[in-house]
């Protein structure tokens, strides 16, 4: 089998018996297997499970039954995502032997339409992190580099579809996390607008930034995978009450010059300014020719208050997670300490033995964020703050269609080079968490490597809901250029 093929093929050639869906799950734990001890993208290669319920789906073929729109094929989720097979473990002791009683919406609808989950991935604990170094396993290598990060907070998920070990995989994207692994690793991921995909079942980080979004190495399997994800669920009252789309439609081939022509593309001058990496500007500007070579319209906005993002993002989001992460405490959930010696040891050294570090940063900024006296100043200030960010959002998407710039300031950095700079490190989501603030659709699409062969990612913004303007960007891309289709070498 080549290791190009998509999703989309492989779920025709399962439901015509032209393969088996054991067959390509083989296939796939094999690479997984082969691929894990170099890069530690798996926290669990999900084996025997996986083999069963591909033997299901081929049996139920063989009945004649209707296999779903991803008959047999293999994807991996993000260790965030609750799944009664295997643990969810949120890539922390916390909750290393942690097994969920029930399966997150997305997996329920995944198991439906045919798919077959092949393992767990490696994330920073708790999805709090740009580069995956905050694994309580390990930190997730770059497969074009394996010195250097894949990026965070779902790394594995990213590496899981660079390596070809899989065709699609989920990741959380709270601040960037799809987005930004995406690109070091040099394929799509997509963050839906908040509330296109249920939340129920994955393990909270920030609820009102949380979302659950596709990686894929095609526009038109992530398309497909966002058509199974995405829709109202009853179990989480965030998500939007909107008829299901067909995304599919945006990502076939179509005529490139139709799809783009006349497009408004914004572009930011606030992301094209000090601190970006000459060689990423270069080919995302080179990719924004692309579009207006095929008679895309260009227009410069302004997003004023881009500079106080990455302060508003990180008041937020650590003060929700100091309420969210409350529950792991050894008695609700997670890991109890041994031989408490009274009440109050017993929360306090579950909670040292099982938090890292930076999650234990985060609670800690957090809970100041929202104590009494400082609520005021911090966490209320940061709420008006998001609301200039939006403004900012509402204002451009008067004038333009799409938004597009880099995803991060850089490619993807050396293994430890801002591992003890927690300041350094949140930079990295300079350009990805207005999106969430904004609870807006964006895509990381590859665009270009580096000359020493890292890729770079293409950063595509949209109104909310509109993610078919995104599919469709990534399409004409894919297009355009051969990024996408390039393997890392890992042998
Ligand atoms: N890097 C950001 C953080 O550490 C975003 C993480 C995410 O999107 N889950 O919070």
């Amino acid at each position: 089998m080549s290791l190009n093929q998509s999703a989309t093929q492989i779920a025709s050639d399962v439901a015509s018996r032209l393969r088996s869906a054991v067959d390509v799950c083989a296939a796939a734990l094999s690479r997984a297997e082969a691929v894990n001890p170099r890069l530690n993208a798996f926290t669990q290669i999900l084996r025997h499970e996986a083999l069963c319920r591909a033997r299901q789906i081929d049996a139920a073929i063989a009945r004649g039954e209707a296999p779903g729109p991803l008959a047999g094929v293999p994807i991996a989720l993000k260790d965030n995502i609750c799944t009664r097979i295997g643990h969810t473990t949120c890539a922390s002791r916390m909750l290393e032997s942690y097994r969920s009683p029930y399966d997150a919406t997305v997996v329920q609808r995944l198991e439906r339409a045919g798919a077959v989950i092949v393992a767990k991935t490696n994330l920073d604990e708790f999805a709090m992190g740009s580069s995956t170094e905050n694994s309580a396993f390990g930190v997730v290598r770059n497969p074009w580099s394996p010195d250097r990060v894949a990026g965070g907070s779902s790394g594995g998920s990213a590496v899981a579809v660079a390596t070809r070990t899989v065709p699609l995989a989920l990741g959380s994207d709270t601040g960037g996390s799809i987005r930004l692994p995406a690109s070091f690793s040099g394929v799509i991921g997509l963050k839906p607008t908040y509330g296109r995909v249920s939340r129920y079942g994955l393990v909270a980080y920030g609820s009102s930034l949380d979302q659950i979004g596709p990686f894929a190495t095609y526009a038109a399997d992530a398309a497909l995978l966002l058509s199974v994800i995405a829709g109202r669920d009853p179990n989480d009252a965030t998500s939007a009450d909107r008829a299901e789309s067909d995304f599919s439609a945006a990502a076939r081939d179509v005529d490139p010059a139709h799809a783009i022509r006349k497009l408004r593309i914004g572009i930011p001058r606030e992301f094209f300014a000090d601190g970006l990496d000459p060689v990423v500007r270069d080919q995302v500007e080179k990719a924004i020719c692309e579009y207006r070579a095929a008679g895309a319209h260009l227009v410069e906005i302004a997003l004023p208050h881009t500079k106080y993002c990455v302060a508003t993002y990180y008041l937020i989001a650590t003060a929700e997670a100091s309420s969210n992460l409350a529950r792991f405490d050894g008695v609700h959930y997670g890991h109890r300490t041994p031989a408490p010696r009274d009440i109050h040891h017993l929360y306090s050294a579950s909670r040292d033995e099982g938090l890292g570090t930076e999650v234990k940063r985060r609670i800690m900024l957090g809970t100041f964020a929202l104590s009494a006296g400082y609520a005021d100043a911090f966490y209320q200030q940061a709420l008006r703050v998001r609301r200039l960010i939006r403004d900012d959002y509402s204002q451009a998407f008067g004038q333009v269609d799409v938004i597009m710039g880099p995803v991060a300031p850089s490619t993807a950095f050396r293994i430890g080079e801002k591992a003890d700079d927690p300041l350094q490190m949140y930079l990295a989501d300079v350009y990805t968490t207005s999106a969430n603030l904004a609870g807006l659709p964006a895509i990381s699409i590859p665009c270009g490597f580096s000359a020493s062969g890292l890729p770079v990612g293409l950063q595509v913004i949209a109104p909310a809901f509109e993610e078919a303007r995104l599919l469709s960007a990534a399409r004409f891309l894919e297009q355009r250029g051969d990024w996408h289709s390039r393997i890392p070498p890992i042998e």
